[in-house]
């Protein structure tokens, strides 16, 4: 018996470290730049389901050089809501991100989601409720049917086309000579960029994690491809907790509520209309950035 346990006590093991490895393999097709000095706690446990709050509790974080790019950020996410962060280059915005998606860990203060500090969880069940769609998607030199699904590997053929169907990708990966058998090549380079965001999409949608970190593309797709990607994040954004680094005027006006910040501090908050009202930092970026011509309601469909 006790040879028999051996090495089912290896097999378990080499289990463990493939799962670790598949959570990196995740990890990797959403960020390239994972620092590789993140450790799971020994004794960490299951991120247990809940509504999707996030939470940065007193976060002070600075990246290696010491220099603290958020110096003491309080703020929450509401479930279901769609919060949209803006703010002028270096604000901070992307590095909610990395904290939320745990790629770094704060300083001090604590990061949350549905009241769980980050540092007790699994990676791997931390992974299960974010999506991340970003300006980069990463794909393996394998096919498109594989690329979906290792959003969520256990997903059938049936599930990943469903996914590509709603995430608009279905049409042209059809087109493609193999279908969801044709291989995209060494990095998916023969992929257009609008079409490997549309498989990220796809593979957000398998995943149907509850919360959603979406990194508007200012990359330049045609016309149609944006429209397109738009009305599809729109969807799934519905009844997910959604932080958006907006680029587009749409998703702002659209969003339940801004967050502005500035050296990563929250300057201002509030609806569109409020901020814009208000006149501070908002006002001025969005007059920048849209020539202050367009107003509210009529320029819901403009891209920046
Ligand atoms: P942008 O709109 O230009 O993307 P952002 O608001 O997302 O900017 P962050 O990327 O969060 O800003 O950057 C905040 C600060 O942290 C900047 O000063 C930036 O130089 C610094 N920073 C960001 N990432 C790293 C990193 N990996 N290592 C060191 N410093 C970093």
């Amino acid at each position: 018996l006790l040879m028999a346990y051996e090495p089912a006590k290896r097999l378990s093991r080499i289990r463990i470290q493939a799962e670790n490895l598949m959570t990196r393999v995740q990890l990797m097709f959403d960020i390239l730049d994972q620092p590789d000095t993140m450790l799971e706690a020994p004794d960490a446990v299951e991120l247990q389901p809940g509504p999707g709050e996030v939470r940065l509790d007193h976060v002070r974080f600075g990246y290696r050089d010491g220099r603290p790019v958020i110096p003491d950020l309080t703020l929450t996410f509401e479930p279901g809501k769609t919060t949209a962060l803006v703010g002028p280059s270096g604000s901070g915005k992307s590095t909610v991100f990395n904290l939320v998606m745990r790629l770094y860990d704060p300083d001090a203060g604590a990061v949350l989601i549905d009241g769980q500090d980050l540092r007790r969880v699994t990676f791997a069940s931390l992974r299960r409720r974010i999506s991340f769609v970003g300006q980069d998607t990463f794909l393996f030199s394998t096919t498109i049917m594989e690329n979906i699904r290792c959003a969520r590997p256990e997903a059938t053929d049936d599930e990943v086309i469903a996914a590509a169907r709603a995430a608009h990708a279905h049409d042209f990966i059809m087109a493609l000579p193999d279908g969801y058998q044709t291989q995209v090549g060494e990095r998916g380079n023969f992929l257009s960029g609008g079409q490997r965001q549309r498989i990220s999409i796809a593979r957000t949608i398998l995943r149907d994690a509850e919360i959603l970190l979406l990194d508007e593309a200012t990359s330049a797709l045609d016309a149609s491809s944006e429209a397109a990607i738009r009305d599809t994040l729109q969807e799934i954004t519905q009844g997910r907790t959604t932080i958006v680094i907006a680029h587009r005027l749409s998703t702002i006006l659209q969003a339940d509520r801004i967050v502005v910040l500035n050296d990563g501090q929250i300057v201002e908050y509030g609806t569109a209309a409020e901020l814009l009202e208000r006149g501070g930092l908002f006002r001025q970026l969005y007059d920048q950035q849209f020539g202050g011509m367009i107003l509210p309601d009529s320029g819901a469909g403009d891209d920046l």
